[in-house]
């Protein structure tokens, strides 16, 4: 999601005649993007702002901050970074062309309007922003409150795109060569809820006719609105890949109940199970927060059993982090740091051996790979996703971006395969 703002923020540069630099330091203009899910993100972002404000006393420098720290902090922003030109939250994004004008002219904009506009959601990609794989924002906002995050107090309250909005938007970047869309919102299976427009199955079931368009991604659900309908959409239509990101965040009822995420332990394996009976061979990733407050033992025992059933192809897995305005802030029996860190290793571990061995059993495979670009390790080689989202490098010729390819894999690794020569 702030991957896809950032592509935003950039689209609506290059349409207002900015061009990218290649660092900062090269910068005329720096913008930084930013996140509050977690402390550390937080952290980090107060201490890269020390640096540009050295790099800004030195010469002139447009200097903007957008993204939920902004949103959370608002005018308290400008205080504590009196150096900064601009400021904008999540739902104020379409602004930013404006914002650096005026910085350029030397006025400041803080903008941090609750809810936005629907229609902030959709920017025209600018030329340099056309990729074979195409983010589409189809909601904004969450209404759920779950006890740990801080996500409804940042983007707002939960409201869903038109669905023929969506259906236009994904039809013109499959026109502009977009083969690979994925449909973002907080929990995508609520997408129009309460009202007579297009459920999200029924939006899939759209998107898988319009041409051009070879595969199909959404992220995220959440485990308590995954519908059998939506479930039934694996497997049958052709174009959306064998992958789902449901996080369970905690495989312990107690805790489950007070992170107030709305089903229990038996109802998510319930779901999973549905999922690998309509789509065998369906890859399944998620989120698990360790060391929320009052989590003994026994609860995390109950999460590393769920995670050693359910054989995930990754985890991304988190300390809690208190958040300001959040309920699990004030909760008492808090995790010791030490005590969530050494937990969240042993789950790290035990994923590492699951994921590797899952990999390595691809060994000698052919999968279809929609190549992506040069990878990041190597610029002689290519990267590229199976439908299963796992990564693949290999070498080919650069004339095969953007084409769906198969390839041999002929090494599994912690986090990647690796494809025989093209
Ligand atoms: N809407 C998505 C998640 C958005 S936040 C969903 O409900 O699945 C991404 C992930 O960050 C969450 O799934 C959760 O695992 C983690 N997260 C959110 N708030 C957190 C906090 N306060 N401490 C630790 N992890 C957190
Ligand atoms: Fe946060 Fe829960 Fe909403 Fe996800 S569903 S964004 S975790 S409140």
């Amino acid at each position: 999601m702030n991957e896809h703002d950032v592509e935003k923020a950039a689209s609506l540069l290059d349409v207002a005649g900015f061009e990218a630099a290649s660092s900062p330091e090269a910068a005329g203009v720096v913008i930084v993007n930013t996140c509050c899910i977690r402390q550390k993100a937080e952290q980090k972002f107060y201490s890269l702002m020390g640096r540009l404000k050295r790099l800004k006393a030195k010469r002139s420098l447009v200097l903007g901050v957008t993204g939920c720290i902004a949103q959370m902090e608002k005018g308290a922003i400008a205080e504590r970074l009196p150096f900064i030109d601009f400021a904008l939250g999540p739902a104020s994004i379409h602004l930013v062309g404006d914002a650096v004008k005026a910085g350029l002219r030397g006025e400041r904009t803080l903008d941090f309007s609750e809810n936005g506009c629907l229609s902030s959601l959709y920017v025209r990609p600018g030329n340099a922003q056309r990729k074979v794989k195409s983010y589409v924002t189809i909601m904004k906002g969450c209404d759920n409150f779950c006890a740990y995050c801080v996500v409804p107090y940042v983007r707002g309250r939960e409201a869903s795109r038109k669905s023929a909005d969506v259906i236009e938007e994904v039809e013109e970047l499959a026109a502009s060569g977009a083969k690979e869309v994925v449909l973002l919102g907080q929990n995508v299976n609520s997408y129009n809820k309460g009202t007579d427009d297009l459920s999200f199955a029924e939006l899939l079931e759209r998107i898988d006719g319009i041409a051009g368009v070879e595969r199909i991604r959404f992220v995220t659900s959440h485990p308590k609105d995954l519908s059998d309908g939506l479930i039934g959409c694996f497997g049958r239509l052709g174009r959306l890949c064998e992958h789902i990101h449901l996080p369970f965040q905690s495989g312990s009822d107690k805790v489950l109940r007070s992170m107030n995420r709305g089903y229990t332990r038996d109802e998510y394996e319930e779901k999973i199970g549905k999922l690998k009976e309509k789509c065998p061979g369906i890859a399944i990733t998620a989120d698990c927060i360790v060391g929320f407050p009052g989590e003994d033992e026994e609860d995390f025992r109950s999460t590393m059993e769920l995670v050693e059933r359910t054989r995930f192809d990754g985890i991304f897995s988190f300390c809690f982090s208190p958040r300001k305005r959040t309920a699990a802030a004030s909760l008492p029996d808090k995790v010791p740091p030490d005590a969530a860190r050494s937990k969240l290793r042993a789950l790290q571990e035990l994923q590492k051996g699951i994921t590797r061995e899952k990999f390595e059993g691809m060994e000698g495979t052919r999968v279809e790979v929609l190549v992506e670009g040069l990878s990041k390790n190597s610029r002689e080689e290519l990267t590229g996703r199976t439908r299963t989202n796992r990564i693949v490098n290999f070498r080919g010729p650069a004339q095969m971006i953007g084409k769906l390819v198969e390839v041999e894999i002929v090494k599994g690794f912690a986090n990647s395969l690796r494809g025989a020569d093209a």
